[in-house]
């Protein structure tokens, strides 16, 4: 579904999914293909956008927990996009992949990605992203900015309402609150959480960074 401009939101479809975010430029990029089992539905929704697949040229991911990236490599075939892992990914990635699919009793997240991203930015063509890197849901997260469009995808840090859980390999209350108070000092018109609802419009975005802080922060 198209949300503004180049940009596109494709809801979770259900258990151990997540939500899904392409942004269509020069190079499109996908965040989040969620799990491989929703893929033929994610594939079907891009259709009825009139998206090819195979136009879209990197996936990327918010953090490295399985309903996140499961999907990875079979978008890769069915894209041929290249999987970005940004170096923090690299380094941090373990508590994701190996130590919460063990907490979960699931099989380890095998990461195949082609390149590591160095950079704190990524340009698309008309777009740019900032990577900013936002740990306590999970060491390894990253939020996606774009600064002009005032776009936050910003993973299982915020949800509306609500932030991820901090009790998962790696997780930390305090360095959520961190990340949460960098993230609220952004300009954001839509903030795009890897689950449930999204934010929209300069005025429900503040009132939602509000209301976590008053009332979810200090219970974590
Ligand atoms: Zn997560
Ligand atoms: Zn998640």
């Amino acid at each position: 579904m198209k949300l503004v401009k180049n940009l596109y939101y494709y809801p979770e479809k259900g258990m151990m999914d997540c939500n899904s975010y392409l942004i269509k430029d020069k190079l499109s990029i996908l965040i989040d293909p969620g799990n491989s089992q929703f893929l033929p539905a994610l594939l079907q929704d891009l259709q009825k956008d009139g998206i090819d697949p195979k136009t879209i040229n990197i996936i990327m991911n918010t953090h490295l927990h399985g309903d996140h990236c499961w999907g990875n490599d079979d978008f890769k075939k069915a894209s041929g996009a290249e999987i970005l892992l940004h170096k923090i990914q690299k380094q941090l990635g373990d508590a994701a992949t190996t130590q919460t699919s063990k907490f979960f009793g699931v099989p380890a997240v095998e990461l195949s990605e082609d390149r590591v991203v160095d950079e704190d930015r990524l340009n698309l063509g008309e777009t740019e992203i900032e990577f900013i890197p936002s740990p306590g849901h999970s060491p390894e997260s990253i939020c996606f900015y774009c600064r002009q469009e005032k776009v936050l995808i910003c993973g299982d840090v915020i949800f509306n309402q609500n932030t991820g859980r901090v009790d998962l390999p790696g997780g930390s209350a305090d360095q959520l609150k961190q990340s949460i108070e960098r993230l609220s000092r952004l300009d954001v018109e839509y903030l795009l959480p890897g689950h449930m609802d999204i934010v929209t419009g300069a005025d429900n975005v503040r009132r939602n960074f509000e209301f976590i802080k008053q009332n979810i922060l200090g219970y974590l």
